[in-house]
């Protein structure tokens, strides 16, 4: 997609700190990062979020996930690595070229993710599962 700005990076029309690439996958620095390290995952065509994930792709993206927070840790010996990944505007997806963030992390770095856990009772947690079960494709 000409208008998808890491459809552009993938291509090498505008510029990126690369990490790694394969045949499916890249990962690069986030220009906005949040920690020293923090790099992106992305697949290199052009599918909007995880529902557009096959099977080789949602392998090859967490192959690839996996080779580069071996490296992070080596780099950077982070107290922690947070890995994010945002489906839609209300997730906080701002890119829509599905990518994962892995963020080296800190005590006290000042990232934060409110946790709003509601703990219902396990009735519910059974409901919510078959809802889900008859879903599966
Ligand atoms: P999202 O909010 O969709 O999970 O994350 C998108 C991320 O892409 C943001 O953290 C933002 O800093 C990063 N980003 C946006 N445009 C560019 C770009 O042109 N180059 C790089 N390297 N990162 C970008
Ligand atoms: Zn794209």
């Amino acid at each position: 997609m000409s208008d998808c700005v890491f459809c552009q990076i993938v291509a090498g029309r505008i510029p990126s700190t690369k990490v790694h690439e394969d045949e499916l996958t890249l990962a690069f620095m986030d220009i906005g990062e949040v920690n020293p390290g923090h790099m992106l995952v992305a697949v290199k065509p052009h599918v909007e979020n995880i529902y557009g994930l096959d099977e080789t792709l949602a392998a090859a993206v967490f192959r690839t996930a996996a080779r580069v927070a071996r490296a992070a840790q080596k780099a950077y010996a982070p107290e922690g690595l947070t890995l994010y990944q945002a489906n839609g505007v209300a997730a906080g997806q701002t890119v829509f070229h599905f990518h994962l963030h892995l963020v080296p992390r800190y005590a006290h770095d000042g990232m934060r993710l409110s946790w709003p856990a509601k703990n219902p009772p396990r009735a519910q947690l059974e409901a919510n599962a078959a809802r889900l079960r008859a879903a599966l494709d």
